[in-house]
This record gives structure tokens, C-alpha cells and sequence, in this order.
């Protein structure tokens, strides 16, 4: 559908001619994100506001004219959410890039949506402070997507997810007004918690427009563990021995056999022989004490039956074992052109059980799987490699992909880590959630956005919308 004159021209008025896009070269771009597999839905325009204000009139002119209009940071959403499935706006917050206070005595931010989360991280530590913060994906994508994923990464385990990094949030509601919310002190309980309701809500509730964030002073000292195990299910109880025996480290990260072959193809790790799981971990602090838990870690992984354990000799070692990690995803394409990523979230104890069902689903469903993740958190990246013209093939990976829901649920677990809905999930979300859950989530959205402007068809199971998810 391309855009009424009149309307192209008020958009064109409020952001200037060069921030719309219309070509529909351009429109393809903006038209995906990371999600294998997902449709692409080139938007009828992209816009590309400079400040608040832009915003709230180009939301504003949406709610009026009834027009759906997606938020997009860096397009590296895992579940679709960036994808303007049913037309309208794509609102890129390219431009809504800057850094607008590190207040060192305060130790907190002012941001941008559209700030890539490196270059923060960077200019963070630069004052000697600390965002811990950090999907794996941090090299593009963007501090906006992180808070509307709730994006973690490997050290949730010790330093949890973005939200617990969020004071004050500054938004652009579904009729074009801006409201602010949360407060620039340590803590609030002025009114409802609209921080945890806004942070993880995949764009279906307001444009983040500014964000103030707490920081930390940065540890002195890490220390990069790799821990070898002949049994995954070794590696998986390793990291409640862990918890248990009082030390927390900053991540705890796993590989299975199948991702350690695909990765040891792009990063080799020079592994022994009969390796079939791996721990990266982390500790940081002093530098005593990073000695102390490296120690105790060692000490914890030998008796939990770690064939080798090494700690890392140097900052370049260390790295090279990140990059390895940071490696994976696209090296499983070695193994099949196409994957189904879920990111699947257990308690802590019941990660043996769920490592060793996520593999026996896959054997019954004649697929090949690697899971790798962030396993202190209880976050398993469970990848159904797939050929996608072997329909046999495909229906049997969706019968495997549903039963590894239900087992992360049975569990007591959660269908969704971190990498949220969007699309790719919206029929699985009542597997986990009531029907009064729901309903009550349903109400929020219509409480916020009646008439269905912001990101419209997402995070809820729909019947009747245009796209069929992509599973
Ligand atoms: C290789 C790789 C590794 C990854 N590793 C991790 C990981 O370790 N942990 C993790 O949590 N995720 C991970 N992800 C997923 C992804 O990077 C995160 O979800 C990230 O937070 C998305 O940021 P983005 O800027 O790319 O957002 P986008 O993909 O552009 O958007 C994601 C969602 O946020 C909404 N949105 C974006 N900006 C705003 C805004 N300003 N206001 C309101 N809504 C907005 C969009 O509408 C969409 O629903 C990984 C992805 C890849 C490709």
C-alpha cells in the first residue's frame, strides 16, 4: 500500500523530506529482522526522528490516521517483533543515537533509544563504570530493543537483565503523548510499576523515547574459565554445584557437542577428544578475589566431574574463548542452512532434566540440535537445524520445537528467556500463561493503545491476522 499524498506530506513536514523513506529498495531493508524464517513485511515508510518531539507528532499523526507503527532499533530481534507485519510505519530509532549524560557521582545515564549498546557499554567504561548488560548480539544491537526485549545475556546470572538497570523511562504513548515514568533515584513506589510493564513489551505499549539507567563501578578483575564435560547432563548439574557452593560468577555459558563442532570450525578451542559439553565461566571483582573463585571454581568443576578445566592466561585468551561463543549462532549454519531458535528458561535444578529432554525430543523427532546458552540463568538456546524445502523435515522440527516448550514449562520453566514473542512464539504463549493471565495482558494493551496503533499483531496468539507466524 503506498502512502496518501496528503499524509506523506504532514510526515515529511514533521521529520524534513530526508527522513522518510519511501523507496522500496530502502522499505526491504527495514523489512526483516534476526528471526530465521520470518516473513519479510516491507513497511509502507520508514521515518527517522531526531528527538521526542518528532516522535510524539509521527504517533500522533498514526493514532489519527489509524496507521500501525512499528519501533525498530537494529532489527536483531530474535521472534519477528521489529517487522511491520500488517503495513503502516516502521519507526527507526537510528538517529535517536545519543549519549546524553553519564552522571558519575549518581552512577546513571541518560540515553537514547537508539545508542548501540557496544558503544555505550564503551563509553561506560571509559569512565571507569560498568553496564552489564550484554546479549550476545552487542555489537548491533541497540539499548531501545534491549529494554523492549528485556534483553539479558551471559551475565544475568550475576547481574540480571536490563530492567534492573532501568530508573526512569521517558515514552511516546499511542496518542502522540509523552509521559514519563520511574524517577532518578535508586528507588520509587510512586504509583503502579509502569518501568516493568513498559521494559519487555516489544513496542506494543509506547515508543521509548529516553531511558535513564543505573551503572556500576567496574570490577577490577576477570577471570575466564573453560570447564570440559564427557556428559551434558554433567555440565548442566556443574552449575547448581556452583550456586550452591556460594560462589557466583558472573556467567556461566554452555556449549553441547553439536555447537562445540560447529563452532571449533570457525574458533577452534582445541578441545580434547570425547568432549560432549563445555562451560565458559566468568568471575570478576578484586583481583584477590577473582583469584578466590577462579580457585573454588576449579575446585567445584573437578568434583563435579569436568574432564579439564583451564583458566584462561590471558585478556586475549579469554576473548578468544568469547569470541567462540559470540561465534556460534551463525556457525550452525555449517551444520543446516536454516534454524528454529528458542531460548527456553528452567530453574536452576531442573537443568539436567531439561538438557537431556530437549536432546531425546529431537532424536524422537529425527532432527539434529544444538543447544548453547546461557545456563546460569537456566537459559537454553535450543536450535532445531532445518533444510526448509524438506516439508517432512519442517513438520517434524514444529512438533519438536512445541514439545520443548511443554517440557520448559512442565518444568516450571518459561517458553521465553529473553528473546521475547513477537510473532515467532504467539501460539505457544498459552501453553505458559492462563487464560486470565492473558486476559488481564490483553486489557493492559487495550487500556494503552485502544485503537491498536503500536506494533500491532504481536506477543498474542491471533487467528485471523494476515501473516501465519512462521511455525
Ligand atoms: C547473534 C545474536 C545474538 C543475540 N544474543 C542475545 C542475548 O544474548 N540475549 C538477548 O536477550 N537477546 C539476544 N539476541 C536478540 C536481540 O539482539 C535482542 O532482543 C535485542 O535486544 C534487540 O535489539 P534491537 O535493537 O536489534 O531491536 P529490534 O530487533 O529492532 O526490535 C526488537 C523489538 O523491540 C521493539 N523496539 C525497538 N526499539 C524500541 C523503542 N525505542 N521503543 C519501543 N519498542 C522498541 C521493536 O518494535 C521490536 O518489537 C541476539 C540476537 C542475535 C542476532
Amino acid at each position: 500500500m503506498t502512502l496518501e499524498r496528503g499524509v506523506r506530506g504532514e510526515l515529511q513536514r514533521i521529520l524534513g523530506a530526508a527522513n522518510v523513506l519511501l523507496d522500496p529498495a530502502q522499505l526491504l531493508t527495514y523489512s526483516y529482522d534476526a528471526t530465521p524464517g520470518a516473513p519479510r513485511c516491507p513497511p509502507e515508510a520508514v521515518l527517522l526522528p531526531e528527538d521526542t518531539a518528532q516522535v510524539a507528532a509521527v504517533v500522533g499523526l498514526a493514532a489519527r490516521t489509524r496507521t500501525p507503527l512499528v519501533a525498530r532499533g537494529a532489527g536483531t530481534g530474535m521472534t519477528g517483533g521489529a517487522r511491520a507485519i500488517r503495513g503502516g510505519w516502521v519507526l527507526s530509532t537510528q538517529r535517536l543515537n545519543r549519549i546524553l549524560r553519564i552522571d558519575l557521582d549518581n552512577l546513571q545515564a541518560v540515553v537514547q533509544p537508539g545508542v548501540v549498546l557496544k558503544h555505550f557499554q564503551e563509553a561506560v567504561e571509559d569512565q571507569g563504570l560498568f553496564y552489564p548488560v550484554d546479549p550476545q548480539s552487542l555489537e548491533a544491537c541497540t539499548l531501545g530493543g534491549n529494554l523492549a526485549e528485556n534483553a539479558g545475556g551471559p551475565r544475568a546470572v550475576k547481574y540480571g537483565v536490563t530492567r534492573q538497570y532501568v530508573l526512569a523511562l521517558e515514552a511516546v504513548l499511542a496518542d502522540g503523548e509523552i509521559a514519563r515514568f520511574g524517577a532518578r533515584t535508586l528507588k520509587s513506589v510512586a504509583g503502579y510499576d509502569m518501568l516493568s510493564l513498559l521494559v519487555g513489551s516489544e513496542g506494543t505499549l509506547g515508543v521509548i523515547t529516553e531511558a535513564t539507567l543505573r551503572l556500576l563501578p567496574a570490577p577490577a578483575a576477570r577471570g575466564t574459565l573453560l570447564a570440559c564435560f564427557e556428559t551434558l547432563e554433567g555440565a548442566a548439574a556443574a552449575v547448581g554445584a556452583t550456586l550452591r557452593a556460594g560462589i557466583v560468577p558472573a556467567a556461566i555459558e554452555f556449549l553441547d557437542h553439536a555447537s562445540l563442532g560447529a563452532v571449533e570450525a570457525v574458533e577452534p578451542l582445541g578441545l580434547p577428544p570425547g568432549v560432549a559439553a563445555v562451560l565458559v565461566l566468568e568471575v570478576d571483582g578484586s583481583a584477590p578475589e577473582v583469584e578466590r573463585q577462579a580457585g573454588a571454581v576449579r575446585a567445584v568443576m573437578a568434583a563435579a566431574g569436568a574432564s579439564r578445566v583451564e583458566l584462561a592466561a590471558s585478556e586475549a585468551e579469554a576473548e578468544r574463548l568469547w569470541r567462540a561463543r559470540r561465534a556460534l549462532g551463525p556457525s550452525l549454519a555449517r551444520i543446516a542452512p536454516h534454524k528454529l531458535n528458542e531460548d527456553i528458561v528452567v530453574p536452576i535444578v531442573r537443568l539436567p532434566e531439561a538438557v537431556a529432554g530437549v536432546h531425546r525430543i529431537a532424536t524422537e523427532a529425527r532432527v539434529a540440535c544444538a543447544c548453547f546458552g546461557h545456563l546460569g540463568d537456566g537459559n537454553i538456546h535450543v536450535n532445531i537445524l532445518v533444510h526448509p524445502e524438506d516439508a517432512g523435515e519442517m513438520a517434524r522440527a514444529g512438533q519438536a520445537v512445541r514439545a520443548t516448550f511443554e517440557l520448559a514449562v512442565a518444568l516450571g520453566g518459561s517458553i521465553s528467556g529473553e528473546h521475547g514473542i513477537g510473532t515467532a512464539k504467539q501460539p505457544f504463549l498459552g501453553l505458559e500463561l492462563g487464560p486470565r493471565a492473558m486476559a488481564a495482558m490483553r486489557a493492559v494493551k487495550a487500556a494503552l493503545d485502544p485503537l491498536d496503533i503500536l506494533n500491532p499483531g504481536k506477543i498474542f496468539p491471533v487467528q485471523d491476522q494476515a501473516e501465519v507466524p512462521p511455525r
